[in-house]
């Protein structure tokens, strides 16, 4: 067995076919002939971005809109013109036009790859694909072709590159296993779009695996076995064929309402980065949006977006949704999110410094672009405001004194918006749980994100691999934090919803019933299993379970127990 990092769910069997890379070695030779050269390298630049426009064209329809833009986004950075001066220069001081693509490449490539920030660093991949993408244009050699792999391949390559996996025929490929890569990068974020087990990270896949091996590819657990036994093969076999039904039995929860097995209606809702993530969410029967994660409409803009063009995002959301609930997240700026326009200043201690509700509040005439577009963009449906990193009331007085600001300049305007739109908050730090009693006299709902309250309670990074035994759903500090915000909202009759992953974990979601949750918003393929399990529980079985799981003192104590109790 070898053991990679887990890139994408699922298990794939299937015969490798290992893609070498075509040779792009040259040798750099001097020119004295400037304007030919710069006409090879234009050319080059053409076909180049030809080729990935018809691929994001392809991608658009066989995987999504959003999954597409990391195409545009390489044709972006390889017409970047400080990108295109700087090969230019080089090719005028005598350089070839393969050593000046060679060259500034490796300049990007080592901004890239040098970064703090895991999702930029990330970025390097596609420098790499610029870099093969022209060179092989320069050089006339044809780059691998994913796109005609026979059925039941697993591509085993060194650099799974976005443009590599925007060939991949999601029907021909039964799993992918790579050489490099991590979770956040963007082909794992393609491959768990075309729900293909994907391992990432083996140490010499291509050399372990040759072309026409048996590679089973079990993407959960992020391991790889070639060659196994027949025992082994036949047990991996029934594994996926376990999985592939289990799937397909969650189409019978499809139209059919939220409920505990006695009846308690809930709301299952989906979280959304963009507003083309809506007709996923609507694909995967989800009952309106708990969260729709705006900073990505910043991030994917080069400068701050409009008032209009953050309107006519989230007027598209709320009118695909009809008149389901659409819960939009002011901008979570900071931390982990960088948005390089905005010019923060580094930071000690990024995840506890200047971002969030905090930059916003300080920059209120920025933030009110966005309330505004939010208020212009609730006569449509039924928009909610919800605010991230709340640590004190005053965040949220602040924030509402602005929402009514907003009002009066739409009211002057003529500018039609609801009325009672609601605000609400996260519940993502320590602080706004232990004053949620406070909060939720003056918020319209909770959604409690646990992403963030689990790091913020045991202050541990959720990045960090050495203290990942603490990050932790189930320590009971954590619990505890969660049924108190639970409590306290709904005993301010206020609806309480949970958007962080723990959202739609099998185990959890029990005590999330006995704790009274009324409303989980889960990413969009983690909709119908999350309605299954709901209709799994009575509110009697859950309170049963609940008291006994709350006594427990260890995390590994309570996860131990909820999964012996797992239905
Ligand atoms: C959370 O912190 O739980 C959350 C949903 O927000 P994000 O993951 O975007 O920080
Ligand atoms: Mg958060």
């Amino acid at each position: 067995m070898f053991q990679g990092i887990n890139g994408s769910d699922g298990i794939g069997i299937g015969q490798a076919q290992v893609a070498i890379e075509p040779d792009l070695s040259y040798t750099p030779t001097a020119h004295n002939n400037p304007e030919a050269e710069r006409e090879r390298y234009n050319s080059a630049l053409d076909a180049f971005c030809d080729h990935t426009q018809a691929q994001a064209d392809r991608m658009a329809v066989t995987v999504g809109e959003e999954e597409s833009q990391i195409m545009i986004g390489h044709i972006n950075m390889a017409r970047d013109p400080f990108m295109i001066d700087e090969i230019t220069n080089r090719i005028n001081n005598g350089m070839s036009a393969e050593q000046a693509v060679d060259e500034v490449c490796d300049m990007f490539y080592g901004m890239f790859d040098g970064m703090d920030d895991p999702l930029m660093r990330e970025r390097a991949a596609d420098v790499q694909d610029i870099r093969v993408g022209l060179l092989a244009n320069l050089l006339g050699k044809e780059v691998v072709d994913l796109s005609v792999l026979p059925a039941g391949s697993i591509v085993v390559v060194k650099d799974l590159t976005p443009s590599m996996t925007a060939d991949i025929d999601k029907e021909n490929v039964a799993g992918i296993v790579t050489e490099t890569g991590g979770r956040t990068s963007h082909s794992a974020i393609i491959a768990r779009a075309l729900e293909i087990p994907a391992v990432l990270s083996v140490p010499n896949a291509c050399t372990i695996c040759r072309s026409g091996d048996t590679v089973v590819v079990d993407g959960t657990r992020g391991e790889v076995f070639v060659n196994p036994s027949e025992e082994d093969l036949a047990h991996f076999e029934a594994e996926a064929k376990a999985a592939a039904e289990a799937k397909a039995a969650l189409n019978a929860y499809r139209g059919k309402p939220t409920e505990t097995a006695d009846g308690e209606k809930v709301l299952l809702v989906a979280n959304i980065g963009n507003p083309d993530d809506a007709t996923a969410a609507i694909e995967h029967d989800a009952e309106g949006v708990g969260l729709f994660r705006s900073e990505f409409l910043f991030m994917d803009s080069k400068e701050l977006p409009s008032e209009e063009e953050q309107f006519a995002a989230y007027q598209k959301v709320v009118l695909r949704m009809k008149d389901q609930p659409v819960i939009i997240r002011t901008l979570d700026v900071g931390g982990d999110k960088e948005i390089p326009y905005l010019d923060l200043q580094k930071e000690e201690n990024p995840f506890m410094g200047y971002r969030a509700v905090r930059y916003c509040l300080a920059n209120p005439d920025q933030y009110k672009v966005q309330l505004r577009a939010l208020l212009r963009a609730s006569a449509f449906g039924d928009i909610k405001i919800m605010v991230p990193l709340v640590t004190s009331l005053e965040e949220i007085r602040d924030v509402k004194a602005l929402v009514e600001e907003c009002k009066k300049e739409l009211d002057a305007e003529g500018i039609k918006y609801n009325p009672n739109i609601e605000v609400g908050t996260m519940i993502e730090t320590p602080a706004a749980s232990l004053i949620a009693d406070d909060l939720a006299a003056e918020c319209d709902f909770f959604s409690i994100g646990t992403n963030d309250l689990i790091g913020y309670t045991m202050c541990a990074d959720r990045g960090n691999d050495r203290i990942a035994y603490l990050y932790s759903v189930y320590n009971p500090a954590v619990l505890r934090s969660i049924k108190r915000v639970i409590e306290c909202g709904n005993e301010a009759g206020i609806m309480v919803g949970m958007c962080g992953e723990a959202a739609a974990d099998p185990l959890l979601i029990p005590l999330l019933i006995s704790f009274g949750l009324g409303e989980y918003s889960v990413s969009a393929p983690s909709v119908l299993r999350t309605r299954k399990i709901i209709s799994e529980w009575s509110k009697a079985e859950a309170d049963e379970l609940a008291e006994k799981v709350m006594k427990l003192k260890t995390a590994g104590e309570v996860k131990d127990a909820l999964a012996k109790a797992a239905k």
